[in-house]
């Protein structure tokens, strides 16, 4: 009787779990069939390209990654990223960003620019078009470094009637503006066919950057660099006006009221912030620990300010530590700094990031005076293949076909590598 009742329920049970097990296989049936239904419609793609914008989105494939030195608590700040506007910008309706738009880049009418230059929807150019671009991005890249901007011009003076004159021949000679931090990353951001530049003004002085009463509250004073460079890139916003300022401590921009407003102002303009060390020291003399200070004091104090982390170091007086231990990478006051690159005060164009020929401690400039520029600008109009002349797409590395060797991997990662005919013959029929 006892052993009958348990016989019959082990029948139950037995038939329960049959009953579980072919629910649960009816399920995967209708599961199966639905996954191939969605795949047969196109669904499952979508959602799968939904799903790689999104991570792409997260993280850009414009970054080289691995050899950047990480996360910089700076690198969500304002306006570090190219398309991001401030209040004064999208107040005075000033064009782009840190960087650039293209000619064409249509606008969804609010200011904002649709199809920026670097864009992945932006669809690959065929080997023709890159020939006739004369596209390149083993190339140098001239970054220009400035001193003070003043109404009259002397060895570190650049006169504001020259500097326009620079921001109108640099347009007119093809080139686009890139904060100095996305050249050292390899994140070269600007329209096809153009030739990125970098501007560099060393020592933050007052002649740089000033602010004004104007109509409407404070406005950058329109005969400071900052200024100049903001009211330029109004009229051509596809040249931008990116640029980097390397200040010392205690007073820069010589305004010590408005420190952190300054420094917001820049980063909120796309405009960023470089260490120049923190007493202007000369650091060819300086003792090891003389030199961790000096760079890491200042990346505290600017941290500290306004929460931006400088990434980039320009050597005062051009004096190169004895030791290149504590450059790239230390630790000051229990706080870590990094830099992606330490420049020089002179004398050439800089190799392309992308080059086996990069080297991040030794990054070098060239000076903003008419000597120099007539030199390299001129150097470049007479040989244009040895100008870096973009593909305007930031996650490939166009270049020409039998230059690959020149590549760094280590710095080109995992962008896509394009090689195109540079044989004329060979491209048109
Ligand atoms: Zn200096």
């Amino acid at each position: 009787m006892r052993r009958g009742r348990r016989d019959r329920q082990k029948t139950a049970k037995q038939q329960t779990k049959r009953c579980l097990w072919m629910s649960l296989g009816i399920c995967s049936i209708a599961v199966i069939l639905g996954a191939l239904l969605l795949h047969s419609s196109g669904y499952a793609g979508y959602f799968i390209s939904g799903m790689r914008e999104r991570l792409e989105a997260r993280f850009p494939g414009n970054d080289p990654g691995g050899k950047d030195p990480g996360f910089q608590p700076g690198d969500d700040e304002p306006g570090k990223h190219s398309g991001e506007k401030s209040d004064y910008e999208s107040g005075v309706g000033t064009g782009g960003g840190s960087g650039n738009e293209p000619d064409s880049g249509e606008s969804n009418g609010s200011g904002e620019t649709i199809n920026g230059p670097g864009d992945s929807t932006i669809s690959p150019m065929d080997d023709g078009e890159l020939y006739r671009l004369g596209v390149n991005e083993l190339g140098k890249v001239p970054i220009i470094m400035y001193h003070d901007v003043q109404d009259y011009e002397a060895e570190w003076v650049r006169s504001r009637s020259n500097l326009r004159n620079d921001l109108e021949r640099f347009h007119d000679l093809g080139y686009s503006l890139v904060l100095l931090s996305d050249y050292l990353s390899g994140n070269i951001s600007v329209p096809a066919g153009k030739a990125p530049l970098v501007l560099t003004f060393d020592d933050g002085t007052r002649g740089q950057f000033r602010m004004i009463e104007g109509d409407e509250g404070l406005i950058p004073d329109p005969d400071c660099a900052v200024g100049i460079l903001l009211e330029f890139s109004r009229t051509h916003p596809e040249f931008g006006h990116a640029a980097t300022f390397f200040v010392n401590s205690g007073n820069p921009f010589g305004d010590a009221s408005r420190i952190e407003e300054n420094f917001r102002f820049l980063l909120e303009n796309g405009m960023e912030i470089g260490n120049h060390t923190r007493t202007h020291a000369n650091l060819a003399y300086a003792s090891p620990e003389a030199v961790v200070r000096e760079i890491g004091s200042l990346v505290n104090e600017v941290r500290g300010i306004c929460g931006y982390e400088p990434v980039s170091l320009a050597l005062p007086f051009g004096g190169y530590p004895r030791s290149t231990e504590s450059l790239l990478a230390g630790t000051w006051d229990d706080q870590e700094y990094v830099n992606k690159g330490i420049l020089l005060v002179g004398a050439e164009p800089a190799p392309s990031p992308f080059s086996r020929k990069f080297n991040p401690l030794a990054i070098p400039r060239i000076r903003g005076s008419q000597e120099e520029l007539d030199k390299w600008l001129g150097e470049f109009e007479e040989y244009p293949d040895e100008r870096f002349v973009s593909d305007g797409r930031s996650e490939t590395v166009t270049i020409r076909q039998g230059r690959s060797a020149d590549l760094e991997p280590e710095r080109v990662l995992d962008l896509e590598v394009r090689e195109y005919p540079c044989d004329m013959d060979s491209v048109v029929p």
